[in-house]
């Protein structure tokens, strides 16, 4: 799949070849007709991308297979497919789970084998009617639109041209706050999925860790894993630790029944009031959450600017801990460490880090409710406050380049970029491109849920019917 020769052209061209990427490939592939899609992906390996490169089989996906095929049309596509491999002797751990197949969490990095195979078998039907996909492993720096078609341009120096392009360039690391002196939250931190590089800190030392989401998680989980037995404090703003995924029975879709409900606040209170009653009940809260998810695009696609500041304001820190929950196996550690005394969680901002005079990173920190601030030494540090979604702060070519191109402005809230339902970009103007398309994280202002599995493989499928449809 790697493509040697310059200049090359294409029907589709694709920017990121990670889960995004890949499955819009995938759907492109299986559509009738000719066509050749190009990816441009500086990793080796199309498919995979920060999430599904995992090594560790600690580092697992956050739901169970049956809420992750890649297949829209088949819920049981990512069961039937780790059955299969389960039987053929691959992933014997999966016994300690002791679960069904369709219960099991898979490691993120088997995921990506799972994608990765998906995509070579749509390579293979569409090359029966001459389609082709080809690799390029590279960066894209920038991209122009003409009227023939987009140019984009490659840290390599070649040039790719295309009828069309796909923005799916994923998730960018946080940006650091101005207050965070001379990046030394990056250059002090270790990487929270490095197991190597933890086995090197200090076993008994303090670590500290920035953010207490799903990222967290895995921090806890790779510490584990090097042999760390000191302790561990976790700071975020509200201090609150993702709940654990638990299989919750079916509840009635109470929204789809109540379409009348519009503000964030209308719908937590109704939400709230459904979890007591399914308490009351017996049942666990995660039912009635569960039900809430399907209709979150509509939600918010819908709602005012007004509404959607709220959401964020109000409910946003409630909705990430309840609703992007842990897997079990990770949730049962944090609660073991806790257990021990070992692992601590903190409502406090991060004010600044510094490296102190024996090399150890110092954090300064402004507890909740607390005027003081207080500094700390840990024997490491972990960064792990997620992602950037405003592409003006995100110092990387490519988004840079398109905005002071005007090809692309901003989303509501300034969480990606603008886009029509469809995925065709709104360039500085508000026109719709005809030319440039975008997927999966950069329609968070869109849709505000637009990165898990199932987002991707149904905008995937969504988009390759336009694009298969679309004319020159
Ligand atoms: C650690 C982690 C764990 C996750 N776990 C889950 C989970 O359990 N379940 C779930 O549903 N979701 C999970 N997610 C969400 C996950 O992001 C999505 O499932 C999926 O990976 C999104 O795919 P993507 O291709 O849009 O983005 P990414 O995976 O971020 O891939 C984008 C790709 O674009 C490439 N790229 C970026 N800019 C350029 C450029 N200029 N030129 C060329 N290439 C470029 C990057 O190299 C990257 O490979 C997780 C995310 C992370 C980070």
């Amino acid at each position: 799949m790697s493509a040697q020769r310059e200049n090359l052209a294409s029907d589709v061209l694709i920017i990121g070849g990670g889960l995004s990427g890949a499955m819009l490939a995938a759907q492109l592939l299986r559509q009738p007709g000719q066509r050749r899609v190009l990816i441009v992906e500086p990793r080796r390996e199309l498919g995979r991308g920060e999430a599904y490169s995992a090594t560790h089989l600690g580092h697992t996906l956050n739901g169970n297979a049956a809420r992750m095929s890649v297949d829209p049309d088949n819920a049981d596509d990512l069961t039937a497919w780790l059955g299969h491999f389960i039987a053929a002797g691959g992933w014997p751990e999966s016994a300690e789970q002791q679960v069904p197949v369709a219960e099991l969490f898979a490691p993120r990095g088997l995921f990506g084998v799972y994608a990765r195979q998906r995509l070579a078998e749509a390579e293979a039907i569409g090359s029966q009617q001459g389609s082709k996909l080809e690799h390029v492993q590279a960066e894209a720096l920038d991209l122009t639109v003409g009227e023939q078609g987009v140019s984009v341009s490659l840290a390599d120096g070649r040039t790719l041209r295309a009828t069309r392009a796909v923005l799916a360039t994923g998730m960018f690391a946080a940006a650091r706050t101005t207050r965070l002196s001379d990046n030394a939250l990056n250059t002090a931190a270790v990487d929270p999925w490095d197991i190597q590089a933890m086995q090197s800190i200090d076993a008994d030392g303090r670590v500290v860790i920035i953010g207490s989401g799903l990222t967290m998680v895995d921090a806890v989980v790779s510490l584990q894993a090097a042999g760390h037995r000191g302790l561990i404090e976790v700071f975020s703003r509200h201090g609150l630790l993702p709940h654990e995924r638990r299989q919750p029975p079916a509840w009635e879709d109470f929204l789809a029944t109540d379409p009348t409900l519009r503000s964030p606040l209308q719908l937590l209170r109704a939400l709230r009031g459904q979890c007591r009653t399914a308490q009351q009940q017996g049942i666990d809260w995660q039912a009635p959450l569960d039900t809430v998810r399907v209709h979150i695009a509509r939600l918010w696609s819908q709602a005012s600017e007004r509404h959607k500041r709220q959401f964020v304001r109000h409910v946003r820190p409630w909705w990430e801990s309840h609703h992007h929950r842990s897997p079990p196996q990770g949730a049962a550690l944090l609660a073991r460490l806790v257990e021990e005394g070992r692992l601590r969680i903190h409502a406090a901002s991060l004010q600044g880090v510094e490296i102190g005079v024996d090399g150890q990173p110092v954090v300064t920190l402004r507890f909740r409710g607390q005027a003081l601030v207080e500094r700390l030494t840990a024997a490491a540090l972990i960064n792990s406050t997620g992602i950037e979604y405003d592409w003006r702060r995100v110092a990387r070519s490519l988004p840079q380049n398109l905005l002071q191109r005007r090809l692309v402005q901003p989303g509501p809230l300034a969480l990606g970029i603008a886009a029509d339902e469809g995925g065709a970009v709104l360039d500085a103007e508000g026109q719709v491109s005809r030319r440039l398309f975008a997927m999966g994280p950069p329609l968070r202002g869109l849709w505000w849920e637009s990165t898990a599995v199932t987002d991707v493989a149904l905008q995937a499928k969504a988009l390759a019917l336009r694009l298969a449809g679309a004319g020159d």
